[in-house]
């Protein structure tokens, strides 16, 4: 065969490995979807959706998926700006949370500090460089974080829970945090990180000092590869710091009964951090995640008395644009004539503060009351609509 001849089927084979590889990595993280019947899985969600057959994420999708991972160029793409992480104005307040992109909090609670669901990394699959590629650029590095001593985990999905942070966070300096996850993880952290889990039921608590932690339901499911689907518990937490909440939703689809339980068991939610992105298409995201107008239903249905966009412009896992969840949860909020729901910056902070108190919003450097009618929207110098108070 020719050199050049030799080149070109090496590089299309090259290239169809990638395209295969890719929409494995792609298709992984939500594979477990695919079939949330299979093999006598132990765990499914607790309210029932009607028309989930629990078989969804067509082999179209992950082939789409990955065929815009490898030729997109993602460099003109309108991205939420990044903003340094204040952790030195974190650390002055008694509860406060910052969004550090997709579903990565980081939360001051009195002298303790939180992380759910450390994504570090820059990309979200078991196979890097093949699957999706993050998009906006961590707010801070690494290596200024401060001690962790929680870390809180959703479920077991390539995006939530990445090996590589919590290795490098069972590392830190002046030692590992305690990690917190779903019943049936921590003979996976044992054997992959090197420290067992905390594992929790559905609505099981624990308390360290002024701090209280409860898992709570989501909608969604769990599992690592094509086998052994919802085999570990998934679910979302609150954060209870001296008779404040702050209700972190993990992954979840929309459920009105989950949401007003949630409500009525936990107490009155007074930070909602809620995921707005990677719902399309609807025909089976809507059994997974929330789209906008469904994460103002449940900012409504939870009563919170502020909610916080995250889990959308940091990895593209839907068919929508990255900075389509922005728009739409703007449109959302005004068609229903619902305030109080605040889209960040990768490194924006919003305090957790008792009721009667207006909370602080940190973003872009500067720091003003979210109620504050003087600035009441903020917005003009990012590149998507602020919706706080707007
Ligand atoms: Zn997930």
């Amino acid at each position: 065969m020719p050199p050049s001849v030799s080149r070109s089927v090496t590089g299309r084979a090259t290239r169809l490995v990638a395209l295969l590889a890719t929409s494995l990595a792609a298709g992984a993280a939500f594979v477990a979807a695919a079939d949330s019947r299979s093999l006598a899985a132990p765990f499914s969600n607790a309210y029932p959706a009607d028309g989930d057959t629990g078989l969804r994420a067509p082999a179209r999708y992950f082939l789409r998926r990955a065929w815009v991972q490898l030729t997109r160029n993602m460099a003109a793409t309108p991205l939420p700006a990044t903003v340094a992480l204040d952790i030195g104005g974190m650390a002055a307040q008694p509860f406060t949370v910052a969004w550090i992109g997709h579903a990565s909090l980081l939360v001051r609670a009195g002298d303790v500090w939180i992380m759910t669901d450390p994504m570090l990394s820059e990309y979200a699959t078991p196979v890097p460089p093949f699957g999706p590629k993050r998009l906006t650029p961590l707010p801070i590095d690494p290596d200024d974080l401060p001690h962790i001593d929680f870390v809180l985990i959703s479920h077991d999905h390539y995006d939530h829970l990445d090996l590589p942070t919590l290795r490098r966070l069972a590392r830190q300096p002046g030692g590992p945090p305690r990690f917190l996850a779903g019943r049936g993880l921590s003979s996976w952290f044992q054997r992959e990180v090197g420290i067992a889990s905390e594992d929790f039921d559905w609505w099981q608590s624990t308390r360290a000092g002024a701090l209280g932690l409860t898992f709570v339901p989501a909608q969604h499911s769990s599992g690592r590869g094509i086998v052994q689907k919802n085999h570990t518990l998934w679910g979302g937490w609150i954060i209870e710091h001296d008779g404040q909440r702050l209700y972190f939703a993990g992954d979840t689809a929309f459920s009105a009964h989950m949401f007003r339980d949630i409500r009525d068991r936990a107490g009155p939610i007074d930070v909602a951090a809620l995921p707005i992105g990677a719902y399309r298409p609807r025909e089976w995201m809507r059994f997974e995640h929330l789209d906008p107008g469904e994460a103002v239903q449940a900012h409504v249905e939870l009563g919170a008395r502020r909610s916080l966009a995250m889990h959308w412009a940091t990895f593209q896992l839907g068919d929508e644009e990255p900075i389509t969840p922005s728009h739409d949860l703007a449109a959302a909020l005004q068609v229903r004539g619902v305030g109080g729901f605040d889209v960040v910056s990768v490194g924006g902070t919003l305090t957790v503060a008792p009721a009667g108190h207006p909370e602080t919003l940190t973003d872009a450097g500067s720091a003003r009351s979210s109620r504050d009618p003087r600035r009441p929207c903020a917005g003009a110098a990012l590149p998507f609509p602020r919706t706080a108070g707007c």
